[in-house]
């Protein structure tokens, strides 16, 4: 949906580019094309370089922001992991990537982590025993087989059926793969699979316990509002400045009605109550959850057109400034951070987590004053929920949380509960 750098997940591609992704509809190329040069100008004038894109050498199609990045990449697991090389489609490796793509991204993450682990083994000599090192360090982190770890989808119980399809997919994945990989590194993945597919299945759960969601804002937002406040000042003198603004504030609006109608909660970060729940469990059992929408496409069409009008007239009704500042489509992902793994909960945290530049590169800060040998907290879910809600969710985590908002939080609503008795 935004084309990111495959190392740093940084956005890759042109003001213009990156336009044409938001604005793919056949629809919108009048309004595009309307803009002329004026893209290449907000380009410019951010100093934001030319944008463009380095791929991988191999020809798999795989683009990154730089070639440092592009030469990282490959050290790090993608000399194991091309597909540019490969030429036929029943390759294990092509039908591991469909597979992942079609039932969990978690399953490439997963593919990155063995292939960085072969590569590292054989940094220092290689062979099953540097292999079973460098597991049992990764082990060390919280985990369990994934089906142990998932969480089903909302309004899912946790049947047989769904541990036999998740199941299915980690083991049809973990065959794929390490028949993608033996050729390389025959030891090294005798290894990896000494327990069947038990390790790539605790990877998986491990990343169940511990990823943090990355949030990477789009850099559109700051170029739009930097070239927004230099017009405002030119445009009571300049006419073409004026003009300039006239059309970069048509572009913004529009921009927000397709936000707000066309692009879902996946890409806004907007998630609803219940979805926040659904992560990779219910990923997994995607083909199985029904559609949002009804049976009657004419009723769902006439909703959906009332819903269409009804975001035109909100957005018209927000200030410059307003639909300035509004979020652009940013990236959403997910990674392993061993650092920040380590730190606990807390549902009053002294710690905050951000993704501050244009990449997956994570920034913790503390928010509140720490003394020395106090704990490092961050929150692992929403903070603004009630008690109750949190709890819920910390259970998914494998604890009650008892810090010590929560106890004061608790016995709020214990006396609250005893004056209503008395
Ligand atoms: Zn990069
Ligand atoms: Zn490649
Ligand atoms: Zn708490």
């Amino acid at each position: 949906m935004v084309a990111a750098c495959a190392k740093c997940c940084g956005f890759v591609g042109s003001v213009q580019a990156q336009l044409e992704v938001i604005f793919g509809e056949a629809r919108f190329a009048p309004l595009l094309a309307a803009l002329g040069g004026l893209p290449q100008r907000w380009q410019e004038s951010a100093g934001a370089g030319s944008g463009s894109a380095v791929r991988c050498a191999q020809g798999c199609g795989e683009i990154y922001c730089s070639e440092a990045c592009r030469d990282a990449h490959l050290q790090h697991s993608h000399n194991l992991l091309c597909t540019g090389p490969l030429d036929r489609e029943d390759h294990p490796l092509l039908q591991f990537k469909y597979h992942a793509l079609e039932h969990a991204d978690t399953l490439l993450l997963a593919a990155q982590v063995f292939a960085f682990l072969i590569n590292r083994a054989k940094a220092t000599g290689g062979g099953a025993q540097a292999t079973e090192t460098l597991m049992r360090e990764l082990l060390c982190f919280c985990h369990a087989p994934f089906r142990e770890a998932c969480r089903a989808p909302p309004g899912r119980a946790k049947d047989a059926e769904f541990y036999a399809h998740t199941d299915g997919v980690v083991n049809h994945a973990a065959g794929l793969l390490r028949a993608a990989l033996e050729p390389h590194a025959p030891q090294e993945v005798a290894a990896l699979f000494q327990g069947g597919n038990l390790f790539f299945s605790e990877v998986l759960g491990m990343f169940e316990y511990n990823n943090i969601d990355v949030e990477v804002a789009s850099p559109l937002g700051a170029i739009f509002i930097s070239r927004a406040q230099a017009l405002v000042a030119a445009s009571t003198s300049d006419p073409q400045a004026a003009a300039e603004l006239q059309q970069l504030e048509a572009l913004v609006r529009e921009k927000e009605w397709v936000m707000r109608c066309v692009w879902g909660e996946e890409t806004t970060g907007i998630y609803g109550d219940d979805e926040d729940l659904a992560k990779e469990g219910a990923q997994l059992l995607a083909d199985d959850v029904d559609t949002a929408m009804g049976d009657d496409p004419v009723q769902d069409q006439k909703v959906a057109t009332a819903a269409m009008a009804d975001a035109r007239i909100q957005v018209s009704q927000m200030t410059l400034e307003q639909v300035l500042k509004a979020a652009w489509p940013s990236l959403h992902g997910t990674g392993f951070f061993s650092s920040v793994a380590r730190m606990n909960h807390s549902c009053a945290p002294n710690m905050k987590i951000e993704f501050p530049s244009n990449s997956a590169c994570l920034t913790a800060t503390s928010i509140l004053n720490v003394a020395a040998g106090e704990e490092l907290c961050i929150s692992y879910i929403d903070q603004e929920a009630d008690v109750q809600t949190r709890r819920r969710r910390l259970l998914e985590y494998g604890f009650t949380c008892s810090c010590s908002r929560c106890l004061e939080e608790d016995s709020m609503a214990l006396r609250k509960a005893q004056k209503r008795l008395k």
